[in-house]
């Protein structure tokens, strides 16, 4: 096991910008209005007609459109908010800053790392306020039967549809399925520009607030002053500083249109990997082949059937082979903030997943000759 001196390190993730997307961020620079103006505007208006809902509001982050999401759906101190702990720990960070509880639900397996909507069902009690779904990878979650579900008993469903961008579920795009969508543009995501979120709906209320929200709780934008369609402003709410900046709009809106064909590559890259590691013995690769299509192929996720393997390999990978992976996720309800808030949580399928999941590197200009030699280093390395 040597390390190849020369080669590149394959990193897991890895962001280029194209010559159009630094024009537009300098245009904007130039232009001298730097937040809330027409390029949020102009991207709010085309996220939300790629996506096909009524309503894009941009955020500075998919954990401030969370965070909206539950205020919108009256999530506040005793309630508690249903959420996947086999996620980002935002999604459930979130419900704690509405002073409200986080009660975790397993996934299905580790061959659909989704949440199950049967373990869902049964942890629906009178203080549930509304029922959260993470699209792993961009692969729907069952929002259709978790839809049915929340409508029955009252709940609102919010998507944290961070990594799913474009994604669908027969033929609605994921994020458009609850009262709202939470996207991120986080730099390692699969519209990334830094920093920044949206919250995606089609109720003119839940709108309404997130727009109030995330500017103070006033009722103008100084945009909106300055172009004179606006006087004055009040203040209706206890509201906070959510915005996102021009230059990130900018970005965003350059690179949005090459979203399509970036997934399109991401998606071949991931057939690739799914057909040359579903082969490798001790490797499962969760979701079925004909699920690729639908989602944005956000990460490329492996588990080991023998969990004890994981550090070794992770090990091996990078210092052999200069391959970075990671661990898409621990799982939220054994980090050390959630053990000592609510203790006692178990939920075996997600903590073994959690073991047992390693993430290897996918982007959209990744080459076949360095997809081909990180197969070729698992391959080799699990059959050591
Ligand atoms: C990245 C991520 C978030 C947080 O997004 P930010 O834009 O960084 O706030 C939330 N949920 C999931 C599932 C994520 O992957």
């Amino acid at each position: 096991m040597t390390a190849t001196g020369s080669a590149p390190q394959i990193p897991l993730f890895d962001l280029r910008l194209e010559p159009e997307d630094l024009d537009a961020v300098a245009q904007t620079l130039r232009s001298g209005w730097l937040t809330m103006g027409p390029r949020a505007a102009a991207f709010e208006e085309a996220f939300a007609a790629q996506l096909g809902c009524r309503h894009a509001v941009v955020v500075s982050s998919c954990t401030a459109a969370l965070h909206l999401a539950y205020l919108a759906a009256g999530v506040g101190p005793g309630d508690e908010v249903i959420v996947p702990s086999y996620t980002f720990a935002a999604t459930a960070n979130a419900v704690i800053y509405c002073g409200a509880t986080p009660v975790f639900a397993d996934i299905v397996g580790p061959h659909d790392l989704g949440v199950d909507p049967d373990d869902v069902a049964a942890r629906i009690t009178p203080r549930t306020k509304a029922v959260v779904a993470v699209h792993f990878a961009g692969y729907p979650a069952p929002v259709d039967r978790l839809r049915a579900l929340c409508d029955a008993h009252g709940l609102a469903l919010v998507e944290d549809a961070a990594h799913s961008p474009s994604a669908r579920l027969g033929e609605r795009k994921l994020g458009t399925w609850g009262m709202a969508g939470c996207f991120s543009f986080f730099s390692n995501k699969v519209l990334p520009a830094g920093e920044g979120g949206l919250l995606a709906t089609d109720s003119d209320e839940v709108a309404e607030l997130a727009r109030r929200w995330r500017s103070h709780g006033m009722t103008s934008g100084s945009w909106e002053r300055h172009t004179r369609t606006a006087g004055g402003y009040d203040v209706i709410a206890p509201g906070l500083n959510y915005r996102l900046d021009e230059p990130r709009c900018a970005l965003l809106l350059s690179r949005l249109e090459r979203l399509e064909a970036e997934i399109a590559r991401r998606r071949q890259l991931v057939a690739a990997y799914r057909e040359r590691l579903s082969v490798v013995p001790g490797v499962i690769v969760p979701y079925p082949d004909e699920a690729l299509e639908l989602s944005s192929a956000y990460v490329m996720a492996i588990l080991l059937e023998d969990p004890d393997r994981r550090p070794a390999l992770r090990q091996a990978l990078l210092a052999g082979h200069g391959i970075q992976t990671s661990i898409f996720y621990p799982a939220v309800h054994e980090f050390t903030a959630y053990r000592e808030r609510f203790p006692g949580v178990s939920l075996p399928r997600t903590e073994w997943a959690s073991r047992a999941e390693v993430t290897i590197p996918l982007y959209p200009h990744m080459t076949d000759e360095d997809q081909d030699r990180v197969c070729s280093a698992i391959e080799r390395e699990l059959a050591a």
